[in-house]
């Protein structure tokens, strides 16, 4: 949001979870002050749109409070054997040119509703792309959808129709009350008694209805991030033939949605019957008050007709302002969850380049730095509680390096410090003698590509996954790749080749097909440094062999880290790293380490590093789960 508020502000560093509860606290302002100030928040930007709209209301209002004056002529000179025709006209053209004036402005209040959802939109898609890793550890992505998808839908109906209501509401009422004061201060008094009763009933409502669709926005979020998960391991549940608990499990989250709605309809319905005995109230005791007041002499017939057209003018403005607020109220559980979300913490990917890259030629490596050295790095996930120790090697450019270490010794944690997903606790990563913290995030990544072992491939077409990191490559450079990974093969199968489109996390292809994929688009990059984790997992032997050959033509380009699990790339490997856990790492040749490293050779004459014991090979088929 432009004028201030979260986005603009920047992340708050270090801002948590446990900072957004706190911000949920009981001491936060839910009073309607507040809330209808922050619908005056999210309206920034938009503000010309709302005075324009405000001007047309204004005037449709008067247009509209002249009508029952005009009405009262008609009636009085109709009493008094008059002509009335041209007073019945001006009321038709009164009425006619109100309500084209009415539907511009309503339009332009709409329109900045639609307007104000898309920035909010912008905003968190923007910012949900960018945050700190540590932030997708702690937030499930369905519920992070949600904010961007329902919360949003909520908050634009919030802006764009109680804004019409407040907008149009308080105005034609204030001028309803000064006509009424002019015309019958007692009377007025009358009904703003009934009115006052209605409001108090009101404003003791309006909390209740904001807890319970706060609660209902949270069961939504929760339905999202739940189904999320049962669909992104669907194979687990169906062979597991859990659909039934996972069923009942987005129900309980369903039921919690239905029970805080039914308790916001139970509240809204509560609310209904005080705002209708505003109406009706009013209506009645103008009746009986004015027409006693008729009967009696008191007063004219046109009075009592323009009375009562004023307080329709009052009275049904004031209920749709009630509403209004109530919608406000609802709203502000919607606008806690977005406002939230643009407030958690950004990565700071230093001075930024957006430009996808480019095709170049292999690059050149700079005399005597390595590609990529880590000096004493120490880090943890959680304070207390150190993955990493002590550990410093380096890959020299146009070198294989292989880490090797048993399961959860920090292998996958040691690419995540090199793609800069997180900070080292101390020491320091460097590319080609520079630390990353001087070069920033944006600059480590372009010299980097990166084949884990998700094997990330998205819905779109073969091309699209494979030209992802280079969207302008030459058709020469896709084949070189294609060739390279031994992808042509698939292509020429496929009935559109590269533009058939691959399903929902590639799902269409094998394990072996996705991780082949994987590695053109890394090639295509021609990254400075290639980190591959365990890249001959799900191929076959006849796989295993061209691809231990694409790496080594890869290593003639550039730099290597590549996470092994089976001897034969090990062995392939210029030097060795063998992770310990709780310090620092061995290095050195095969021969090397087998001779003094305990751990590497009980590694290297186990089944974690054992000649073609690997996990599934690709026999073609489609893996399991995507
Ligand atoms: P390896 O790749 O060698 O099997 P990892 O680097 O994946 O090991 O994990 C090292 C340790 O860090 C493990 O104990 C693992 O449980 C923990 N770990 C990995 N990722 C996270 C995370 N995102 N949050 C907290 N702990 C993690």
């Amino acid at each position: 949001m432009s004028d201030g508020t979260a986005a603009d502000a920047g992340p708050a560093p270090g801002t948590t979870v446990a900072d957004d509860a706190a911000r949920e606290s009981p001491g936060e302002d839910r009073s309607t002050r507040a809330a209808v100030a922050t619908l005056y928040r999210l309206t920034a930007g938009h503000r010309s749109a709302v005075a324009v709209a405000v001007m047309l209301t204004l005037a449709g209002s008067a247009l509209g409070l002249a009508q029952p004056l005009v009405a009262r002529q008609a009636v009085d000179a109709s009493g008094r054997g008059e002509v009335v025709w041209p007073l019945l006209a001006l009321l038709g053209a009164l009425f006619l040119v109100e309500a084209a004036i009415g539907s511009a402005g309503r339009f332009l209040l709409e329109r900045m509703g639609e307007g104000v959802v898309r920035r909010l939109r912008m905003d968190l898609v923007g910012r949900l792309l960018r945050l700190e890793m540590r932030e997708y550890d702690r937030h499930r992505s369905g519920d992070l959808i949600s904010r961007v998808t329902t919360d949003t839908t909520l908050l634009r109906e919030v802006v764009s129709q109680a804004l019409v209501d407040l907008v149009t509401g308080s105005l034609v009422a204030a001028g309803a009350l000064v006509l009424m004061a002019w015309l019958d201060p007692l009377l007025l008094l009358l009904v703003a008694l009934t009115v006052a009763v209605a409001t108090a009933v009101v404003s003791s409502l309006l909390q209740g209805i904001r807890r319970a669709s706060e609660r209902m926005q949270d069961s939504v979020g929760a339905v999202a991030a739940d189904l999320e998960r049962a669909l992104g391991a669907l194979p687990m549940v169906r062979v597991h033939r859990a659909e039934d608990r996972e069923t009942a499990r987005i129900g309980a989250r369903v039921e919690e949605a239905y029970e805080a709605g039914v308790r916001t309809a139970k509240l809204a319905s509560v609310m209904s019957p005080a705002v209708e005995l505003a109406v009706q109230g009013s209506f009645l005791v103008v009746l009986v008050v004015g027409g006693l007041r008729v009967g009696g002499q008191a007063g004219s017939l046109g009075d009592l007709v323009a009375f009562l057209l004023y307080a329709s003018y009052l009275v049904l403005p004031l209920s749709s302002v009630f509403h209004a607020v109530s919608l406000v109220q609802r709203g502000m559980g919607a606008h806690r969850r977005v406002d939230q979300a643009l407030r958690l913490p950004v990565e700071h990917t230093g001075p930024s380049d957006a430009r996808p890259r480019r095709a170049r030629p292999a690059p050149s490596a700079p005399a005597g730095r390595p590609a990529l050295a880590l000096h004493d790095v120490r880090f943890g996930y959680d304070p207390g509680r150190p993955v990493l120790s002590g550990v410093s090697f380096a890959v020299p450019h146009r070198r294989q390096v292989a880490l090797v270490g048993p399961s959860g010794a920090g292998k996958s944690t040691v690419f995540a410090l090199v793609a800069g997903f997180y900070e080292p606790d101390a020491g320091a990563v460097q590319f080609d003698g520079r630390p990353a913290a001087e070069l920033g995030r944006d600059a480590c990544r372009r010299r980097i590509a990166m084949v884990d072992q998700n094997t990330h491939v998205v819905h779109g077409t073969l091309r699209e996954n494979i030209t992802y990191a280079v969207p302008e490559a030459p058709e020469a450079e896709i084949r070189r790749v294609l060739s390279l990974t031994r992808l042509e093969e698939l292509v020429d199968r496929l009935p559109c080749g590269l533009d058939t489109v691959v399903g929902e996390r590639g799902n269409t292809l094998s394990g072996g097909e996705r991780q082949r994929v994987a590695l053109a688009r890394a090639l295509l990059a021609r990254p400075a440094l290639l980190l591959l984790d365990e890249p001959t997992a799900h191929l076959d032997a006849i796989n295993e062999a061209a691809l231990t050959t694409v790496m080594k033509d890869v290593a003639q380009e550039c730099a290597l880290l590549v996470i092994a699990h089976r001897l034969s790339t090990v062995r392939h490997a210029d030097h060795i790293v063998v992770l310990h856990p709780g310090r620092g790492p061995a290095c050195g040749s095969h021969e090397q380490l087998l001779a003094r490293d305990p751990l590497y050779r009980e590694l290297a004459t186990s089944q974690m590093l054992r000649p073609g014991d690997g996990p599934p090979a690709d026999h073609g088929g489609r893996r399991a789960n995507g």
